[in-house]
């Protein structure tokens, strides 16, 4: 630190040079500066020591005594620099804080800075608030604040030097409680710190068993191992008891301290301009002259600090290491959180095509329901097939139930022989089913198109609510009025293309229901390719170029299905009534043996068999007759109801099972065009160069902190080389 000429502090010369080289790597930060603390009483001789130590004339007058830290930090540069700012205390108020935090100062030397201190620190002082006389006035005493002062120059050392107010026990004039607490605490900041060698100063004019300091230093520094006693003011004990106390306590027989004291004069009061070395005089004369030479005077001193400050600099190395080591973990962390560099087309295009590889990976495992495959299938939205499989059970268990425009009657359902129980029990069971996968989708919350993903779909999906009336009641009065009104010369048969019109109306809300189903499936989907997205790409930025550049292609797929369903709905309505599905005769067949029944019933008589069952026996007779009594009409309508009916069960389910193979199977997720095959890594081959920059090109603040990290990480690798050595 010190420019005098005698002795200069930490002069290590090969850990100056490695800590020179260390610094150079703009990791100052991390390289630890040894510290040096001056603590003891109040006008204990603190500011005068530090002064004689290195030249600065720190102030001793007493209405400017220590008030705050100071703390000089000294390091080497080719440049002369002295800049001074003052840090806000840890409880200081953010008014306060700005306030202090716009101090700032600065000298262009440190012999300048020497000169003009003492005009700093008034500054300083009136900047943080600080009572201009002690005893009176507005303001504080004592400030948590800490004025740093950073001196650069060529032959200056690595030392941080910390001038602290003295401790006091007993309030006087103008201080308070909270006054002795804060300069407590402030001490005990600086000595804690296993970097800072503690100056315990001890004026020799006073009993040192008063002096709690020792006590302290202890406390903080168990094996004394950076503590060390300075004696001052050896000038002013007179009396030969006293002088023969402090000799013990230098030559080690009483309260010994593992590194000993020293004895120092500094400049009095009333000193003149004499020189360090004409004050050290005294040492020449008794009862000082018998003391050992390495433990009088300021240069002892000085020798003692300086293997003192070498050997906690290079203590602090291990230290060091471990930190430069976390560091480099960490930048190489933050460096990998960046994913690969895409500086050039082809970094991008292998960027782009890995994530495209992901997508394709994780879309397959969702379509098998492989679920295991990877810990993102933990997200509700990415298990895509059992989606869609719950919400088409839902979709053919509506349609089953209500798509149909008017029931058809309930043939048969009087039959006593009907198993009636068991048909019922099955239903209940599947209706359950039915119910809780209800429940799944509204959790889901297929039904709430966001904002967003109204815009995105918005000429696609079904409207908000299509209104889906129930199925009504009046079947036969509906069939009669449309066959009255379309009759022609029927001779018991009827015109098929009434049969046409029939269905169409009876399957009047296929096309509304297929639409909301369809539209359920693809929001599901959508959903999906947002969420492996960003299962896949954790880039933000890359994610919503990506999502924009292939909406197009998205849309277009979910296109191409709703039109599937649309003219698979109107294949349906628009043709003539047509199976070769067998089932259909047999349906006919035996709705004409319940009619045939129903007929005869009132007739039947009823008997018990051999086996105790009920039986039910009629005349051949009666069989003939049956019919007889029915009108011309009303045997047609019957024939309409009973065909419309055996048709219309085979065309709901030929209709459910051909939206899900081809519409939702084929369109949306296995076939060539579904929109799950949209950005795939051949995708990724074919984009151009500019969308390829535009999608996965790096912002400039990425290239920026990827460049930034790797100067990091080299300066690091160099420091730990250079600790090593
Ligand atoms: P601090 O409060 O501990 O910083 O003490 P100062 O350094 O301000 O010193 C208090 C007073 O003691 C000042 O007037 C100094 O000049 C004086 N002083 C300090 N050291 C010595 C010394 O070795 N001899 C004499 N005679 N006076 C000293
Ligand atoms: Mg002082």
């Amino acid at each position: 630190m010190s420019l005098s000429q005698e002795v200069i502090i930490l002069s290590d010369p090969k850990l100056l040079e490695k800590v020179d080289k260390l610094r150079d790597l703009s990791i100052s930060q991390l390289v630890p500066l040894p510290q040096l603390v001056v603590v003891g009483d109040q006008s204990s001789g603190k500011s005068s020591l530090l002064e004689s130590l290195t030249g600065i004339p720190f102030p001793r007058d007493q209405s400017l005594c220590t008030r705050y830290a100071t703390q000089i930090t000294s390091s080497r540069d080719s440049n002369e620099r002295v800049d001074i700012r003052i840090t806000p205390g840890p409880h200081a108020s953010e008014e306060h804080k700005k306030h202090v935090e716009g101090f700032y100062e600065k000298v262009n030397s440190g012999s300048q800075f020497r000169e003009q201190f003492l005009d700093i620190l008034k500054k300083a002082n009136e900047r943080m608030g600080l009572r201009a006389d002690v005893s009176t006035g507005d303001g504080t005493v004592f400030s948590e604040d800490v004025l740093k002062i950073e001196i650069h120059g060529p032959r200056e050392d690595y030392l941080t030097i910390i001038d602290v107010p003295g401790i006091f026990r007993t309030t006087t004039q103008g201080t308070t409680k909270n006054d002795m607490d804060i300069v407590m605490d402030l001490v005990k900041t600086y000595i804690k710190d296993s970097r800072t060698i503690i100056l315990a100063v001890l004026p020799s004019n006073v009993d040192i068993a008063t002096q709690e300091i020792l006590e302290l230093a202890k406390y903080y520094d168990k094996n004394g191992e950076r503590t060390l006693g300075v004696l001052t003011k050896p000038d002013l004990v007179l009396e030969p008891s006293a002088q023969a106390a402090v000799c013990d306590l230098i030559q080690g027989k009483k309260r010994p301290l593992n590194l000993g004291y020293f004895l120092v004069r500094n400049r009095g009061a009333n000193s003149g301009p004499e020189k360090q070395s004409e004050l050290d005089q005294i040492f020449r004369k008794d009862p000082w002259a018998n003391l050992p030479r390495d433990r009088v005077g300021i240069i002892a001193l000085k020798e003692q600090l300086t293997s003192l400050l070498v050997e906690i600099t290079k203590r602090e190395f291990p230290k060091l290491m471990r930190d430069i080591r976390n560091k480099i973990r960490e930048c190489k962390r933050d460096l990998n959180d960046l994913g690969p560099s895409r500086h050039d087309e082809r970094e991008q295009r292998i960027f782009l095509s890995q994530i495209a590889g992901t997508f394709h990976d994780r879309t397959r495992a969702a379509l098998t329901a492989d679920y295991n495959a990877d810990p993102a299938f933990d997200q509700d939205e990415l298990r895509l097939i059992t989606h869609v499989v719950n919400i088409t059970d839902i979709f053919s268990a509506d349609f089953r139930e209500s798509a149909h425009s008017r029931h058809f009657e309930k043939l048969g359902l009087d039959d006593p022989s009907a198993k009636a129980d068991v048909v019922v029990d099955c239903d209940s069971k599947a209706e359950s089913i039915v119910n809780d996968l209800r429940e799944l989708l509204e959790k889901a919350k297929v039904d709430d198109v966001t904002p967003e993903e109204l815009v995105e779909l918005d000429d696609i999906i079904a409207p908000d609510k299509i209104p889906m009336p129930k199925p009504c009641d009046n079947f036969s009065a509906w069939i009669n009025a449309v066959y009255l009104r379309s009759r022609g010369l029927d001779l018991g048969t009827f015109n098929a293309n009434f049969l046409t019109t029939a269905f169409a109306e009876q399957s009047r809300k296929w096309g509304d229901m297929t639409k909301i189903y369809m539209s359920r499936v693809i929001i599901t989907i959508h959903r999906f390719i947002a969420a492996a997205l960003r299962s896949v790409c954790s880039e933000e930025q890359v994610r919503s170029q990506l999502w924009t550049s292939i909406q197009e292609g998205l849309v277009k797929g979910y296109k191409t299905a709703m039109d599937q369903a649309r003219i698979l709905v109107e294949v349906e309505q628009r043709k003539q009534p047509y199976t070769l599905n067998k089932q259909f005769a047999e349906a006919r067949s035996k709705a004409l043996g319940y009619r045939v029944t129903e007929l005869l019933y009132p007739k039947a008589r009823k008997d018990t068999s051999q086996y105790g069952e009920t039986q039910y026996m009629v005349n051949l007779d009666d069989i003939a007759k049956a019919t007889e009594g029915k009108h011309n009409v009303e045997k047609l309508q019957e024939d309409i109801h009973d065909i419309l009916q055996a048709y219309y069960g085979l065309a709901t389910y030929r209709f459910i099972d051909n939206v899900f193979q081809l519409a939702v199977d084929y369109c949306l997720l296995h076939g060539p065009s579904s929109p799950l095959k949209v950005f795939t890594q051949d995708w990724v081959i074919k984009l151009e160069a500019q969308q390829l920059e535009g999608i996965a090109g790096e912002t400039k603040s990425a290239k920026r902190c990827r460049s930034k990290l790797k100067k990091k990480i080299e300066d690091l690798t160099n420091a730990l080389t250079i600790l090593e050595t």
